[in-house]
C-alpha cells in the first residue's frame, strides 16, 4: 500500500477515487486537487432538476465535514501545471504535492469547433455555466442549440418547458447518434418535435451571426441565446507532457493503470480496454468514473489484480422521458425492437445493449443478466431462457 495517494480533479471520478480509498481502508495521505471552485459537486443535474430548480446545494456531492473526518485534504481552485514523474511530484500554483501512487482524473472540456463567430456561444460544463444559461432563461428567449446529444437535448427540452422557442441543430442525420439505436434516435426526434422544439438534421452549423446561426444549407435561424453542445475533448495535456501514453484520452490497461505504474487514470479522461471486446474505449458517463475509482483503489489498498469489468449505463432524462441505456453498442449493431418499446442491439449473435424509456424494471432486470454473464457472451439465441421474460 503506498502512504501518499494525489488525485488530479476533484470532479465525480476524483471525489469518489477519495472516498473509496477511504472505505477500503486506505490509511495514507490522500490529496484532492481540483482547480474548480467550492466543494466537488455532481454535473448531471445541470441541465436537468438544477435549471429548474437553481438548487446549487443540492448539486455538492458530500458537506466540508465529510472531508475533515476523512481526512482528505481538498485543494480547490488549484489548477496542477505539471506532473515530475522522476521526483513523484505534482506542481500546482506553485506548490508541491509528492505522491506515491497518483491518480488522474482531469475529465473533459467542451469541444469548440472552428465555427466563426462561435464565441458567442454559451457551454454547459460546470455549475458556473449553468447558473449563467439559468441566468439567461429568466425572460423569453429563442434559443438555438448546437448538438442534438444527450446534454444539448436535455437543455432544449427544459428550455422549451419553461416557453421559449427553441431550435436545435444537429450535424449528423440523427438525434445522439453516436449512443443510440436509429429507432430511438427517432423516437425522441417525435417527442421533442411534438414539444414544439424545431430540429435540423444533417446541417451542420457554419457561422454564427449577429441574429443567430447559418446552416450548411443555407438556413438561417434566429436565436438570441446559443448552446453549444457539440462534445467534448479529454484534459489529457498534463498527462502527454509528462510522457504518458494518450491516444483519444489517457491510456490505461485492464487495471486502469497507465503506462507509469504509479499513476492510474480513471473517468472522462480515461481510455480503457472495453471488458467485452477488448477495444480501447473512452466513456462519458457517472458509471464509468466511480466504477473506474472503486476498483483503482481496491487495486491500490488492497492488491486486487482482477481486470475492470463493470457493466456500462447511460442514462438520460428529456421532458418526462428517461432513457437508460444498459450494456455498450457499437454504431453498426442491429437493433430490435420489443413489444415493451425496448431495444436490444446485437453485434451479429451477441447482445450489446438494451435502450429503454421509462422502463427502470428492464433496465435493471439487464444490467443483472450483464453482470451476471460475467464477461461470457449473451447469445440472441439463449436470451429467452436467461432473460425470461425480457424479449418479446
Ligand atoms: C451538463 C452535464 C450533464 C451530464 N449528464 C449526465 C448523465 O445524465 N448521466 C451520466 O452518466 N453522465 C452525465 N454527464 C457526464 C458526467 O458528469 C461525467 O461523465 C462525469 O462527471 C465524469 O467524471 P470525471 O471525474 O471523469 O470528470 P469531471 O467530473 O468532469 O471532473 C474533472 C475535474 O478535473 C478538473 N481538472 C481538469 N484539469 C485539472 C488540472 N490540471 N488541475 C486540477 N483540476 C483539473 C476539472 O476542473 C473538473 O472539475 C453529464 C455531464 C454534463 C456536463
Amino acid at each position: 500500500m503506498t502512504n501518499r495517494a494525489v488525485i488530479i480533479g476533484a470532479g465525480q471520478g476524483g471525489f469518489q477515487a477519495a472516498m473509496s480509498l477511504r472505505q477500503e481502508g486506505y490509511a495514507g495521505v490522500i490529496t484532492l486537487i481540483g482547480a474548480e471552485p467550492g466543494l466537488p459537486y455532481q454535473r448531471p443535474p445541470l441541465s436537468k432538476a438544477y435549471l429548474k430548480s437553481g438548487e446549487a446545494d443540492k448539486l455538492t456531492l458530500r458537506p466540508a465535514s465529510f472531508f475533515e473526518k476523512n481526512a482528505v485534504d481538498l485543494h480547490h481552485s488549484t489548477t496542477v501545471d505539471a506532473i515530475d514523474r522522476k521526483a513523484q511530484v505534482v506542481r500546482a500554483g506553485g506548490r508541491d504535492f509528492a505522491y506515491d501512487h497518483l491518480i488522474l482524473a482531469t475529465g473533459t472540456r467542451n469541444l469548440r469547433p472552428p465555427i466563426p463567430g462561435l464565441d458567442r456561444a454559451l457551454d454547459l460544463r460546470s455549475l458556473r455555466d449553468a447558473a449563467r444559461l439559468r441566468a439567461e432563461l429568466d425572460r423569453p428567449r429563442r434559443v438555438a442549440v448546437i448538438g442534438g446529444g444527450f446534454i444539448g437535448l436535455e437543455f432544449a427540452a427544459v428550455a422549451r418547458a419553461l416557453g421559449h422557442h427553441v431550435t436545435v441543430a444537429e450535424a449528423a442525420e440523427r438525434l445522439m447518434a453516436r449512443v443510440l439505436s436509429p429507432e430511438m434516435s427517432a423516437r425522441f426526434l417525435d417527442m421533442h418535435r411534438s414539444m414544439g422544439t424545431v430540429v435540423h438534421l444533417g446541417q451542420p452549423v457554419t457561422e454564427v451571426t449577429a441574429d443567430g446561426i447559418a446552416l450548411a444549407d443555407g438556413t438561417c435561424i434566429a436565436a438570441d441565446l446559443l448552446l453549444l453542445a457539440a462534445g467534448v475533448v479529454p484534459n489529457t495535456e498534463l498527462a502527454r507532457d509528462a510522457g504518458l501514453t494518450v491516444e483519444n484520452g489517457i491510456v490505461v490497461d485492464a487495471m486502469l493503470s497507465t503506462s507509469d505504474p504509479a499513476i492510474s487514470a480513471l473517468g472522462d479522461c480515461a481510455v480503457f480496454p472495453d471488458p467485452r471486446t477488448g477495444q480501447p474505449v473512452r466513456l462519458e458517463s457517472v458509471q464509468a468514473a466511480t466504477d473506474h475509482a472503486r476498483a483503482i483503489a481496491r487495486r491500490l489498498v488492497h492488491g486486487a489484480r482482477d481486470a475492470y469489468a463493470a457493466v456500462p449505463w447511460f442514462w438520460s432524462d428529456q421532458s418526462d422521458w428517461k432513457l437508460q441505456i444498459a450494456g455498450l453498442a457499437g454504431p453498426g449493431d442491429s437493433a430490435h425492437q420489443d413489444e415493451n418499446g425496448a431495444v436490444w442491439r446485437f453485434d451479429g449473435e451477441v447482445l450489446t445493449a438494451v435502450e429503454t424509456i421509462n422502463d427502470a424494471k428492464t433496465h435493471m432486470k439487464v444490467r443483472r443478466l450483464m453482470a451476471q454473464s460475467e464477461g461470457q457472451p449473451i447469445l440472441r439465441s439463449s436470451l429467452a431462457a436467461e432473460a425470461g421474460d425480457l424479449i418479446a
